[in-house]
């Protein structure tokens, strides 16, 4: 569950606090066992061809666990934790031991991979704690063709007859290609990205950009990061005209209706 509200609040100045992150994504590393030809953080791998040292997560999930500790006026709460991008979360040494730490705090635990190296994962966890990962994204395109899977009306029944046939639910995301209605970030509010090399970033698709960092959380405490000078400043400055379409492009949309409506 998304706090719209909470974000629409803030930003109209109805409240004086806003929301703590409601989605956090964690990429591990940035190495890659894959090249995929739309790779959206290619660049930013061959500049920083690194993985994050594995007692720095344990800390960024104490964090994220206390968070109210530093900033008892946030509202709303952390629903979601996704290890994914930069490169392929699964080949981290560690990444098994911190995907359970987090599910150890209770976190809804997702994780978005090539599935290459998820066989570490399965022999790892106990039973238990498997099935509180809320639900693992898999990448499927069309390497013949190189293009993204493109997925087309008759394809999307023939996803919904499976899902009926063999009661396996599915979330078809096609929320990136709705027109944009706003004309700032919002969302920025709402969803930061820990990248592997330490860049605490409020742009899914600004990794090694250095105009989307609120700071390094390797060496700050990320609590203290949130709502910062330099996080108002990207909030501000950020021309969302020139960005390319984004998941976070339906939170977006929703708030800016709210905030046309307040
Ligand atoms: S698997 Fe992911 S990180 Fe690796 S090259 Fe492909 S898109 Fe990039
Ligand atoms: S691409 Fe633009 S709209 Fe999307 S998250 Fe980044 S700054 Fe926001």
């Amino acid at each position: 569950m998304i706090e719209y509200n909470q974000i629409e609040n803030f930003l109209a100045g109805k409240t004086t606090s806003g929301p703590m992150p409601s989605r956090v994504d964690i990429d591990l590393t940035n190495v890659c066992n894959q090249d995929c030809f739309y790779c959206n953080s290619a660049e930013f791998r061959e500049k920083f061809l690194v993985s994050g040292p594995t007692p720095f997560y344990y800390r960024l999930i104490d964090q994220l666990y206390a968070w109210k500790k530093t900033n008892p006026n946030h509202t709303g709460g952390i629903n979601e934790v996704v290890f994914t991008g930069g490169g392929e979360p699964t080949v981290h040494k560690d990444y098994h031991k911190i995907v359970e730490y987090c599910i150890d705090k209770n976190f809804k635990v997702q994780i978005i991979t090539n599935g290459s190296k998820l066989q570490k994962l399965v022999d790892y966890l106990p039973q238990e704690k498997i099935k509180n990962i809320n639900w693992i994204g898999v990448d499927i395109d069309d390497y013949e063709n190189k293009k993204v899977f493109e997925v087309t009306d008759q394809m999307q029944t023939m996803i919904e007859n499976f899902s009926v046939k063999y009661n396996v639910k599915y979330n078809l995301n096609l929320a990136r290609s709705t027109p944009r209605t706003y004309t700032k970030c919002h969302q920025m509010f709402l969803y930061p990205i820990f990248a592997s090399n330490g860049d605490a970033l409020v742009c899914c698709e600004g990794r090694g950009q250095k105009q989307f960092s609120i700071g390094n959380w390797m060496k700050t405490d990320v609590r203290k990061l949130w709502y910062n000078e330099k996080h108002m400043e990207v909030y501000n400055n950020t021309d969302v005209s020139l960005c390319p379409p984004c998941t976070p492009n339906k939170w977006n949309n929703a708030i800016q209706s709210l905030l046309q409506k307040s």
